[in-house]
C-alpha cells in the first residue's frame, strides 16, 4: 500500500460516520452529529501532532488537517439536516467547549506525562499534548467564522435557484473554497506578514484544496443519497436574521406573552377566591366562608384554652316582608340588615356572614358572650333608629331580628357543630320569646 492509498482510507475512515449518523431519523442524529464533530476535533489537535502524510515532494498532509475537513464536513451535514439557523449557535457553544475542555485536558495529560506521577510505559513525548491557547483560539474563531460565512453563502445561493443538483455542486464548490480560505487564513493570523508568508500560504491552500477536493466526494454522495432531506432544507424557510435579531425579540414578545398571561391568571384568581368567599348579595362573608373561619377558629381557640363565641341571627316575619314589600325589596331590605350587621364585627378576627336567606352570623374569636351582648343591644336599637317599615310584623312596626348567643372554651374532641348548634337552638328560645330580641343561655 502507498502513501496515497492509506490517505483516501484515512479519509473514507473519517466520512463513513457522519454519512451513517445522517441517515438516523430520530433526534438522535443531531445529537450524534455534533459529538462526532466535536470528537474530530479533539482527534484533530492529537493527530496534528503526531503524524502527516507525505503525499509528494512539497505535500505534507498533517492528521490535524484531514480533522479539520472531516469536521467542516460534518457541521455541512448538520446544517443540511437540521434546516436550523441555530445550528451555528449550537457549533459555536460546542467549539468554545471542545476547545476549553481541549486546552485544559491536553496541558494536564503533558503535564502528568512530564511529571512523575505516573508510569508513561511507551515512553510518549509530552509535548505531544502541549497546547497553546492562542493557538486553539485561533483554530477555533477560524471555524465559526467559516461556518457562518458556510451558512451564508448556502441561504443566499438558495434564493436563486432551487434546482437540488445544481445546488448540490455549487454548495460542494463553496465548501471547497472555504476549506482554500482556511488555508490563506491560518497562516495570514498565525505567522504575520511575513517574508516566508506567500510560500507557506501557498503550501497549506494546496492541502487543503486535496483535502477539500477529497471530502467533496462524500459531501456529494451525501447530497445523493439524501435528496429528500437536501430538498426540504431548500425548502424550509431560512434567514441570517433569525441569528439576531428576530430571534431575540421573538424570545422577549414569547416572555411578554407569558408574563401578562401569568399577570390575568393572578387576578382572575384573585377575583375568583374573592366570589368564592363573599356573598353576592350583601357582601358579608358566605357560608362557605363561614365555616372555613369557624373551624380554624374552633381549633386555635381549642389550642389556645380561649373563649369562642358565635351568633346566629334571623329576619323575623320575612316571609311575610316579601309578600307584603316583593322581592326586590326584599333584597334591598337584606342589604341595609347586613350593613349593620357587618358593624358588630369591627375587630380583626371577628367575621360576620349571611348564611342563608335572610339568616346571619358572627364569630368572635378569644370572646366571651358576655363581651358582645351590648354590641347586639346596640344593633338592635340601630335597626328601630332605622326603622325599615315591616307593616306585617306583629313584633314592631319595623323590620327586626332575633338572635341566639352560643360562647365557651372550647374543648378537645368535641365540634364546632355543638356550638353552632347551641346558637341555632337559643335563636329559636328568642323566636318563641317574641322575636327582637337575642338569648345568650
Ligand atoms: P321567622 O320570623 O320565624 O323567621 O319567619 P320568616 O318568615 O322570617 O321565616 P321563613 O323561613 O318562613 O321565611 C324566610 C323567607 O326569606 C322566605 C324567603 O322568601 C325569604 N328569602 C330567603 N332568601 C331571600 C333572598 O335572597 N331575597 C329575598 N328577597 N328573600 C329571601
Ligand atoms: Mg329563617
Ligand atoms: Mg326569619
Amino acid at each position: 500500500m502507498d502513501v496515497l492509498k492509506a490517505f483516501l482510507l484515512n479519509i473514507g475512515l473519517y466520512s463513513i460516520f457522519p454519512l451513517y449518523l445522517s441517515t438516523i431519523s430520530s433526534n438522535l442524529r443531531a445529537a450524534t452529529l455534533y459529538c462526532y464533530a466535536a470528537l474530530i476535533l479533539v482527534v484533530g489537535v492529537l493527530a496534528g501532532a503526531i503524524y502527516s502524510f507525505p503525499l509528494t515532494e512539497g505535500l505534507n498532509i498533517s492528521g490535524g488537517n484531514l480533522a479539520y475537513g472531516a469536521f467542516m464536513m460534518t457541521v455541512v451535514m448538520l446544517i443540511i439536516t437540521e434546516r436550523k439557523v441555530s445550528t451555528f449557535v449550537n457549533i459555536l457553544r460546542m467549539v468554545i467547549t471542545v476547545k476549553l475542555f481541549i486546552f485544559l485536558g491536553f496541558n494536564f495529560l503533558s503535564w502528568v506525562l512530564e511529571s512523575e506521577f505516573v508510569l508513561n510505559p511507551f515512553q510518549v513525548n509530552p509535548e505531544v499534548f502541549q497546547v497553546a491557547l492562542w493557538v486553539l483560539m485561533l483554530g477555533g474563531s477560524l471555524i465559526v467564522f467559516e461556518v457562518l460565512l458556510l451558512l451564508f453563502i448556502f441561504l443566499q445561493v438558495r434564493k436563486f435557484t432551487t434546482n437540488p443538483s445544481t445546488l448540490a455542486f455549487i454548495y460542494t464548490l463553496v465548501f471547497f473554497l472555504v476549506l482554500c480560505l482556511d488555508g490563506v487564513l491560518f497562516p495570514l493570523f498565525a505567522f504575520g506578514v511575513s517574508p516566508d508568508l506567500v510560500h507557506i500560504i501557498f503550501g497549506n491552500v494546496l492541502g487543503k484544496a486535496v483535502i477539500a477536493g477529497c471530502f467533496s466526494v462524500p459531501m456529494l454522495l451525501f447530497y445523493l443519497v439524501f435528496r429528500r432531506n437536501f430538498s426540504r432544507f431548500i425548502e424550509t424557510p431560512l434567514a441570517m436574521s433569525q441569528l439576531v435579531g428576530a430571534s431575540r425579540s421573538k424570545l422577549l414578545d414569547t416572555l411578554h406573552h407569558y408574563e401578562a398571561r401569568d399577570q390575568k391568571f393572578q387576578q382572575d384568581n384573585e377575583k375568583l377566591s374573592v366570589l368564592a368567599e363573599k356573598d353576592a348579595l350583601t357582601n358579608l362573608a358566605n357560608r362557605r366562608k363561614f365555616d372555613q373561619i369557624l373551624t380554624a377558629e374552633w381549633s386555635r381557640c381549642v389550642q389556645e384554652g380561649r373563649p369562642l363565641t358565635v351568633v346566629i341571627g334571623d329576619i323575623d316575619f320575612f316571609k311575610q316582608y316579601n309578600d307584603t314589600y316583593g322581592h326586590a325589596q326584599g333584597d334591598a331590605c337584606l342589604k341595609s340588615v347586613a350593613e349593620h350587621w357587618g358593624k358588630i364585627a369591627n375587630r380583626a378576627p371577628d367575621l360576620a356572614a349571611r348564611v342563608g336567606g335572610e339568616e346571619f352570623a358572627l364569630i368572635f374569636p378569644n370572646t366571651h358572650p358576655d363581651q358582645i351582648l351590648p354590641k347586639l343591644q346596640r344593633f338592635l336599637l340601630e335597626l328601630q333608629e332605622q326603622a325599615i317599615p315591616h307593616s306585617a310584623s306583629t313584633v314592631a312596626s319595623h323590620i327586626t331580628l332575633s338572635m341566639g348567643v352560643a360562647g365557651y372554651v372550647p374543648q378537645k374532641g368535641a365540634s364546632q357543630a355543638d356550638l353552632y348548634a347551641m346558637a341555632d337552638q337559643r335563636l329559636y328560645v328568642a323566636k318563641r320569646g317574641g322575636r327582637n330580641q337575642f338569648v345568650a343561655e
